[in-house]
């Protein structure tokens, strides 16, 4: 099914050209808004929203540009300073929505004046897809509340990106979202400011540079418990957001004490979701109810929220264009959280040398077919040290970063024993830079003759038997 579409948008596509990149974005969405009879609406829509994004272009070099929404909404207006600008609007099969419907506008890029700045309003509504499957479960109901994703899933501001083009960063300077009274709202990166009204509760928030794919956006009737920089915006059972928070502040304090230790800043939200909801965007996690209610026995939330907070623990400062940027970026983040899991948690909940000898084996069959758990194909694997900053993306989560990466990182920790291990990430979080020769001097200074085996496992593409985990 998904050939045939891709096939399909590209026939009406038709050839041309890359899409313009945006450079910064500012939002402003109500969501249910008492006068949408206004726009034309009728007044008991509650799944309808209004929304009016700033974009500014760093460059602007097409004659037309185009951009997609969620296929229900339309364009209201598209001006550029005092200029109006003139577009055409079709609905059109669109992959990259949940609906697969999406609404496509172009305009002449003539009319946009020197400040390379657009505002486009937009309205309507999205309601939920009968189109895909239930894990599409994204849309705007006033009861229920506001589950929106990014590009790729709920486009609730313009994209323009081709269908078949990769998704990038942009500078989300601004979001505004507007609601009822009893709602609150999530979005990603920073919270800036929350206004409840009578009538209207009101929230900032600041993503800054972001993947157009992390803009998610989740407002519901939320009551928020907050320790330090860690809030858990809960619909039920307060006791179980106490649990989450307790495990969190043990993985802060063992990861300060055994990695870097810093004073995390980052901001983390934790939000209760609907069922298919357990997301990860960005610094907010996403937990669907019944995992919430069962955080306990539940080693995929742990595992996600893990992940997301130990990167700022093993990071140690590097260049874009460094070889060894993927494999600190993302490579040291997917094992390390794994470390800290095996640290604070029983063996009865969590055997990291079982759940490495499955990454062991995963890793082997994807080399052997080239594809996927799924069946997809994956892309071609290069050694560790090869993979450039802008390819992380497309390693990470499936391929290389997590299974070589961390094989590699535990294939250290089998060979040093745990004190020595302990040791060496002592001193390697305490480096301020990194390079190949520093970094086999540091192992090397725990297992004698190992450089060998780094060549292999860096530089290489190589699983020999004497690098797989012994029984
Ligand atoms: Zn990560």
């Amino acid at each position: 099914m998904k050939k045939i579409l891709t096939a399909l948008s590209i026939l009406l596509i038709g050839v041309s050209a890359q899409a313009q990149k945006v450079s910064s974005y500012e939002i402003d969405v109500h969501f249910f808004p008492k006068d949408a009879q206004m726009w034309g609406y009728a007044v008991s829509d509650d799944a309808f929203m209004r929304g009016n994004t700033s974009i500014e272009f760093s460059e602007i070099t097409a004659d037309v540009l185009t951009f997609y929404l969620h296929g229900e909404l339309k364009i209201d207006s598209i001006t550029s300073g005092v200029n109006h600008i003139e577009y055409t609007s079709e609905k059109v099969l669109y992959e990259n929505n949940y609906s697969l419907v999406g609404l496509k506008t172009s305009f002449n890029t003539s009319s946009i004046t020197s400040g390379k700045k657009l505002r486009i309003h937009y309205s309507g509504f999205m309601n939920p897809s009968r189109a895909r499957s239930l894990s599409d479960y994204m849309r705007i109901n006033k009861d229920d509340g506001v589950y929106l994703r990014a590009n790729y899933y709920s486009l609730w501001f313009p994209v323009f990106l081709l269908p078949d083009e990769d998704d990038y960063e942009v500078e989300f300077k601004k979001i505004t979202l507007k609601l009822p009274a009893n709602f609150k709202a999530v979005v990603s990166g920073e919270l800036l400011e929350e206004v409840s009204g009578k009538k209207y509760y009101t929230a900032y928030w600041k993503p800054g540079l972001t993947k157009m794919s992390d803009i998610q956006c989740t407002a519901r009737k939320y009551d928020v418990i907050s320790k330090e920089n860690l809030s858990i915006y809960h619909i039920s059972n307060p006791e179980q957001g106490e649990t989450i928070i307790d495990f969190v502040e043990q993985l802060k304090t063992l990861f300060s004490s055994n990695l870097r230790n810093i004073h995390n800043t980052t901001p983390l939200y934790i939000i209760e979701m609907p069922e298919y909801g357990n997301i990860s965007s960005q610094n907010v996690i996403g937990i669907s109810t019944d995992v919430y209610d069962q955080f306990e026995d539940d080693l995929y939330s742990k595992r996600t929220i893990a992940h997301e907070l130990v990167h700022p623990y093993v990071s140690i400062p590097i260049a874009k264009n460094d070889p060894f940027s993927a494999l600190i970026t993302e490579g040291f983040p997917s094992f390390f959280y794994l470390y800290g899991l095996e640290r604070i948690l029983s063996k009865e909940d969590f055997d990291l040398k079982d759940y490495m000898k499955r990454v062991e084996k995963s890793y082997i069959k994807k080399k052997q077919t080239g594809k996927d758990r799924r069946g997809n194909p994956l892309p071609i694997e290069k050694p560790i040290l090869k993979i450039a900053f802008d390819e992380i993306g497309h390693y990470k989560d499936l391929f290389i970063l997590p299974d070589r990466a961390s094989l590699f990182l535990y294939h250290l920790w089998a060979n040093m024993g745990d004190q020595k291990y302990d040791l060496f990430l002592r001193e390697l979080f305490q480096l301020d830079s990194i390079d190949y020769d520093k970094f086999e001097r540091l192992i090397e200074n725990y297992i004698p003759n190992y450089s060998n085996n780094l060549n292999t496992w860096l530089n290489t593409t190589e699983y020999p038997q004497s690098l797989h985990i012994k029984d």
